[in-house]
């Protein structure tokens, strides 16, 4: 039998919790830990469809990217989405986690490593390295491709390569694009240090009009929040199987991109 405790520890073991951000709610956010667990569904985001493909599964564990709290909650009384998510999670026994900025943070197997090794990015390092005592993590990496690319040549890759319908980006033709750096999720703020760093272009998610500005010299791009981090269900699920072999796990089929695009093929 495997209880939800032992999940949540195999996936601090592997992710550490304890390097979460002060905003951020990583963990068992509704649930049991003694409880045992009968199946677990990886999503990038708890919704409604994502609790109602693990009840009819009879699964008994989301883990999701997104924590669905991130304020305190005074009362449950059914006055938004989000509670009545919550309610219907405790009815059915359902037990909710949350890998969130720990996942951004682990080094080789987080979500930033992982996009950049779908990449093709070699010599990786992090971007914005944080120290713990058992060793380095932190936000985002930076690292290099085999051969150097144009602009229009590295956003039809990544375009490709994480299959993103579009990209929004600050428009730099460099002839020459080899250093790239990038961080999952809404991270513009970073882009000041892969500039320091050399990158010669920056990667990452939900860019304001005026942050697309703040820089001359790189390519930055914007590539969707969710197209960053979908990645995210195929750690959890490898992780996972790789420590419970003969435990029932799957990715959600109801784990999709929030936005939705609506492109003009007209032209005009
Ligand atoms: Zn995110």
């Amino acid at each position: 039998m495997i209880v939800v405790g032992a999940i949540i520890e195999a996936l601090d073991q592997a992710f550490h919790f304890s390097t979460q951000d002060t905003w951020d709610n990583s963990g068992l956010i509704v649930g049991d830990p003694e409880s045992e667990a009968t199946g677990a569904i990886c999503s990038v985001d708890i919704t409604e469809s994502v609790v109602d493909e693990a009840i009819s599964l009879g699964y008994n564990v989301i883990i999701a990217h997104h924590p669905i709290l991130f304020r305190p909650l005074k009362r449950l009384n059914y006055a938004d989405e989000e509670q009545r998510l919550i309610a219907k999670a405790i009815k059915n026994d359902i037990n909710l986690i949350a890998v969130h900025t720990p996942l951004d943070k682990t080094p080789i197997k987080g979500t930033s490593a992982t996009v950049g090794a779908k990449l093709g990015l070699t010599d990786m390092r992090i971007l914005v390295p944080e120290q713990y005592s058992f060793g380095e993590c932190g936000y985002g990496v930076i690292g290099t491709l085999d051969k150097t690319v144009s602009s229009a040549e590295f956003l039809s890759h990544v375009a490709k390569t994480l299959n993103c319908q579009t990209i929004s980006h600050n428009g730099i033709q460099k002839e020459s694009i080899k250093t790239v750096a990038l961080c999952t999720g809404s991270s513009i703020e970073f882009a000041s240090k892969a500039e320091l760093q050399h990158a010669d272009a920056y990667i990452t998610a939900d860019i304001k009009y005026h942050q697309m500005a703040s820089s001359e010299k790189m390519l930055i791009m914007d590539i969707g929040h969710f197209e960053s981090e979908k990645v995210s269900t195929d750690i959890f699920l490898r992780e996972l199987q790789e420590k419970f072999p003969n435990f029932a796990l799957r990715i959600s089929n109801a784990s999709e991109n929030i936005i939705k695009y609506y492109i003009n093929t007209d032209g005009k």
